[in-house]
């Protein structure tokens, strides 16, 4: 089956009891046992509810994986990876991620006796150079968040075998639309569904989506242990927004050319990062594991002032100021003061994430439009 089709039916039957064409909303905590133990295969929702079912499966399947488990944000499915580990264990992650994994990493976990290393994956040498007897994960997130930066997912996945570690991906950026890490070799693939994947800035969503069975039963446990799970009118929301995810994407991906050209010839923008651009330094990697580009795009002013960046975010008319990405609409975020704030200044440059740097979410508007919001913001 193509991805469209795909994205349309996977994991979608209609419904039993009506056949109901959409997967209705199991508005319901409990459901009601002949005799005890006696059921349908759902007893109380925290475990299992037929509209996340219906989801999980979509999921799955647009993964090109077994198994798919969804949670109450992004930030709760990372939490759930994080609680396969104990005290003394290490992951090895790259220095440039969204600022709420870089938070829990080592805000939270790292108070658990957990031990992260944060390198530039660019390097593969460097991550390999770091595995000892304690790694567990080797964790990548491509495209990076908000460097753009290719992370070589079959390389890391040949390392972690060879090693015997489990390789994490976040997807988020990219999306199954433009590739599929599982058939690269990850072993778990997770989203904030709130993005791309739900597309439409309605919800709060993240999932899991992994083939080995034993790993998916553990992390099933622990979603259910710890009862991070969405409720069945997200789940919908969700289910609605895959539906479109395919025309979607391609459209995030024709508009986010046109502007990143738009912007790299303008006089005064300093660079563009766009993994689309033959320059980009890991655009043969883009290539090759990925459909196409994206829509996220990051720049950078001449002269590099955080107060001229500011100025252009505040004169934007159709790319809204706000946090998160992959809606329909086009965002602007600078992610200095907003996604990545809680990443100490030093870290954040290190990894070349300068103060003034720009971050857009192109969204699936008349191109023509945007490009005159970047005009007459950027002056
Ligand atoms: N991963 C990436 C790459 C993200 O950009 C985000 C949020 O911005 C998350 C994970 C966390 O997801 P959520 O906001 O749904 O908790």
């Amino acid at each position: 089956m193509k991805f469209g089709t795909k994205a349309i039916h996977a994991g979608v039957e209609p419904d039993p009891s009506t056949g109901a064409i959409m997967t209705p909303i199991y508005q319901t905590s409990t459901y009601v046992q002949k005799s005890p133990g006696d059921h349908k295969g759902y007893e109380y929702s925290r475990t299992h509810n037929p509209t996340r079912t219906a989801l999980q499966n979509a999921l799955a399947a647009l993964e090109n994986g077994k198994h798919g488990l969804c949670f109450a944000s992004g930030m709760a499915a990372i939490d759930t990876i994080l609680k396969l580990l104990k005290s003394g264990d290490e992951v090895i992650s790259t220095n440039d991620l969204y600022g709420g994994s870089y938070r829990i990493f080592t805000k939270i976990y790292q108070d658990y006796g957990i031990k992260f290393h944060f390198v530039n994956m660019n390097d593969l040498g460097s991550v390999e150079a770091l595995i000892n007897d304690k790694t567990r994960l080797i964790w990548v997130e491509t495209p990076t968040n908000p460097l753009l930066n290719i992370i070589d997912i079959a390389g890391c996945a040949a390392i972690a075998k060879k090693h015997n570690i489990l390789l994490v991906a976040d997807n988020t950026f990219a999306t199954p639309y433009l590739q599929t890490p599982l058939d690269l070799g990850a072993d778990i693939v997770i989203h904030s569904l709130t993005k791309y994947m739900a597309g439409h800035s309605d919800v709060v969503m993240g999932a899991i989506i992994v083939n080995d069975d034993e790993l998916k039963d553990r992390l099933a446990f622990i979603q259910n242990a710890c009862g991070a799970t969405p409720g069945p009118q997200d789940c919908f929301l969700v289910l609605r927004g895959l539906k479109t995810l395919h025309i979607r994407m391609e459209r995030h991906c024709q508009n986010g050319r046109k502007v990143a050209e738009y912007l790299k010839k303008h006089p005064k923008v300093e660079k563009v990062l766009w993994p689309g651009f033959e320059d980009h330094k890991n655009h043969h990697i883009a290539k090759a594991q990925m459909n196409d580009f994206g829509g996220m795009i990051s720049f950078v002013l001449k002269g590099d002032r955080m107060e001229d960046a500011i100025k252009t975010l505040e004169r934007f008319q159709y790319f809204a100021l706000a946090e998160s990405l992959g809606g329909v609409e086009s965002l602007c975020g600078h992610p200095a003061t907003m996604t990545h704030a809680s990443i100490p200044g030093v870290e954040r440059m290190k990894g070349g994430l300068s103060d003034s740097l720009i971050r857009l979410s192109v969204g699936i508007e008349d191109a023509e439009d945007l490009i005159a919001d970047l005009e007459q913001a950027i002056g």
